[in-house]
């Protein structure tokens, strides 16, 4: 555990050295790109000696992000999701398999987190406001009827149609927790197909490699200090890794002076407290996605228990007092103050973001 004074948590993905390299795979080339999808930024990144092909490949990463938000999105009146919670305690609504498997996997990491992890949270999606507009608590008693409908339990999947049925009416589920690491991983996979042998997705920190970069280096992710936007205090090296941070330091709410993030305990209504951020590593985008925000619900304690139990999972918590811990396996590298390589073989430029 290491005491950070006033810092917050943010994965910076850093690509260097591509320019300068001169190894036997100098032909490779990186290529890249920069939007809004899905009401995030992300950057999608491909190494192939085919400058063509890899922005082919980008186009095709992008265009299924997008696919998958018109299927996914909450928001958008035409998608499936929003047909399922239309019909709330109507009737099931039958879905492409595609959505069905992913609320599939969102139960069984419900049923994994105890609750915290539940896609029908939005039931409660009116309570809480997190732009900086809500200055006091909601009465306690709104904030325990907004968790009446609340309830993975009573979304009813019938395999058979491929339907989803959500029990009750008031009943509303979203993917604003696991959507962009699914989404990450499918453009993955897409890319991946057209051979491009290595690359980034980044959803604005939450973010997947594959692969090495384009001097057969390792990806390194920076941790960094968005106080301090320059200065990364320790690295991780990724390799075929999902990197997944979920905090309170973007959206809040501040009132009497504690901070709530925009993650809601569906157990209490209340906002997750106790925690600025969780950052999970491991090799899925969308679980990683999913834990993040569940260790926010869950707390350090519990949080930490179950991150230990998982193999393959690691995380790194930064406590609203600052403290940082971290799961029993994960190894991070450390470049504090001083610029320093921390292995010989990363140089020091690797500090320019
Ligand atoms: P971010 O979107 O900042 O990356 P998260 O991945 O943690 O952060 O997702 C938070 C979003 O997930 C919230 O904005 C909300 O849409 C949804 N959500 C909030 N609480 C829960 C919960 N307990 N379980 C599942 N989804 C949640
Ligand atoms: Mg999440």
């Amino acid at each position: 555990m290491y005491k950070l004074l006033n810092t917050l948590l943010a994965a910076l993905l850093l690509m260097h050295g591509a320019a300068q390299a001169q190894t036997p795979q100098q032909a490779l080339k990186t290529q890249k790109k920069v939007l809004l999808l899905m009401g995030t930024r992300f950057e999608l990144v491909a190494v192939s000696e085919d400058e063509q092909l890899s922005n082919k490949a980008i186009e095709a990463g992008i265009a299924e992000i997008q696919r998958i938000e018109a299927l996914i999105s909450e928001w958008q009146p035409t998608s499936q999701t929003s047909a399922i919670n239309r019909s709330a305690g109507g009737m099931a609504v039958s879905v492409d398999e595609e959505l069905y498997e992913l609320i599939r996997r969102s139960l069984r990491i419900s049923e994994l987190t105890g609750g915290a992890f539940d896609i029908s949270w939005a039931a409660a999606d009116k309570v809480w406001k997190f732009d900086g507009s809500m200055k006091t608590l909601p009465d306690s008693q709104t904030v325990t009827n907004s968790i009446r409908h609340i309830g993975y339990n009573k979304i009813q999947l019938i395999p058979e149609t491929h339907s989803v049925y959500l029990q009750e009416q008031g009943m509303k589920i979203g993917f604003g927790a696991i959507g962009k690491g699914y989404a990450a991983n499918r453009a993955r996979d897409v890319m991946r197909k057209m051979g491009i042998r290595s690359g980034v997705v980044n959803a604005a920190g939450d973010l997947i490699t594959w692969g090495k970069q384009a001097d057969g280096q390792p990806w390194y992710i920076g941790i960094a200090d968005p106080a301090e936007k320059d200065k990364v205090f320790s690295w991780l090296t990724a390799d075929h890794t999902a990197i997944v941070t979920s905090g309170s330091y973007e959206k809040f709410a501040e009132i009497g002076g504690k901070r709530y993030a925009h993650i809601i305990d569906p157990r209490t209504g209340y906002p997750a407290t106790g925690l600025k951020s969780v950052t999970i590593i491991c090799p899925d985008a969308e679980l990683a996605d999913a834990l993040a925000t569940a260790t926010m619900v869950l707390g350090r304690e519990e949080g930490l228990y179950l991150i230990n139990q998982l193999k393959g999972v690691e995380c790194l918590m930064i406590t609203d007092q600052d403290e940082m811990v971290t799961s029993e396996n994960l190894h991070l590298h450390y470049y504090q103050n001083k610029p320093q390589p921390v292995k010989a073989a990363i140089p020091a430029k690797t500090s320019k973001m």
